[in-house]
């Protein structure tokens, strides 16, 4: 298994996005993590809430997995839920 990281960059987004980790939107004019990176020769370009990498960072550190799977729980959902009703 092979990752590298090629890019995080910090972005506002002009559309909508999903992100890798929750499966939520991104909503439109949030800051969200852009990631390009391969792994095992796979070109991918993910799109994270700033919490959810945050949280992805945790998960890798703490598991020691190299790989994860969508549809974790987002963190401040709550709030997230707030801010997409507006
Ligand atoms: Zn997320």
């Amino acid at each position: 298994m092979s990752y590298s990281l090629l890019s995080r960059t910090l972005a506002k987004s002009r559309k909508e996005h999903q992100c890798i980790w929750c499966c939520h939107q991104i909503l439109t004019g949030s800051h969200y993590v852009r990631e390009i990176s391969t792994y095992d020769g796979h070109f991918q370009n993910f799109a994270w809430h700033e919490a959810c990498r945050k949280d992805a960072d945790q998960y890798f550190v703490e598991s020691g997995a190299e790989e994860f799977t969508s549809g974790n729980e987002m963190p401040f959902h709550a709030l997230y839920e707030l801010e997409a009703s507006l």
